[in-house]
């Protein structure tokens, strides 16, 4: 049976560059907040986010996405609604996925709140990747030409490192891209061994 890892650190910590190189190892990677995005634009979903936000958040039937994450990262109860309504959308998605993918012993999925969204319990193994707190503010404001107080709502609004820590089975440190990569191979060494012995 597939084993399913489950791939978390806070935001700019390298999950996507962790997950990409567990791609370049041919592991199969469901990226949870890409799927997410593309799922928020389907018509179940938007007709659920437009009774519990209103209308106005829309243009038309795009949805006004900078508008949104500004409500919800500000309002942890309407952040709650708005995961109510999208998190079954990517479990049932995800499910589907899985039976595309059920010939592969290993496969990740990346979220950046595996842990605060209660998913944590469904995945065999946890891995958490981090950085320095500095380290991850700089890459972000760099990568979406954001604001560091932006990026520190968003941090805030996520479990801690130590919190993440505490909960996962492996720990990748994110300094160094090309050590980080290293220390994924000798996980994924690790993994293969336990997959063998099941
Ligand atoms: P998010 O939660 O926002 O999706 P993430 O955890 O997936 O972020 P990445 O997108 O992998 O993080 O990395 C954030 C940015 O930092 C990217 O532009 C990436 O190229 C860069 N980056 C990743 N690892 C390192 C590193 N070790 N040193 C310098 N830059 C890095």
């Amino acid at each position: 049976m597939t084993k399913i890892i489950g791939l978390t650190g806070g935001i700019g910590s390298g999950k996507t560059t962790i997950a990409n190189h567990f791609q370049s190892r041919g592991i199969p990677v469901y990226i949870a907040d890409d799927e997410a995005r593309k799922i928020m634009q389907t018509a179940e979903v938007i007709h659920a986010i437009k009774k519990t936000f209103g209308e106005t958040l829309f243009d038309g039937i795009v949805l006004k996405r900078d508008k949104l994450a500004e409500i919800v990262f500000n309002d942890p109860e309407k952040l709650q609604q708005l995961n109510g309504i999208v998190h079954p959308a990517v479990k049932r998605h995800f499910k589907l996925w899985l039976l595309d993918h059920k010939e592969f012993p290993i496969v990740i999925y990346e979220a950046a709140i595996l842990f605060e969204s209660g998913n944590y319990k469904d995945f065999d193994l946890i891995i958490t990747v981090t950085a320095p707190l500095e380290s991850r503010i700089q890459r972000v404001i760099e990568r979406d030409k954001t604001t560091r107080e932006q990026v520190l709502g968003r941090i805030n609004s996520q479990w801690t490192d130590e919190q993440r820590v505490s909960k996962s089975d492996f720990v990748i440190e994110n300094i160094d891209v090309e050590i980080a990569r290293r220390k994924t191979d000798e996980i994924l060494k690790i993994l293969k061994i336990k997959q063998n012995e099941c």
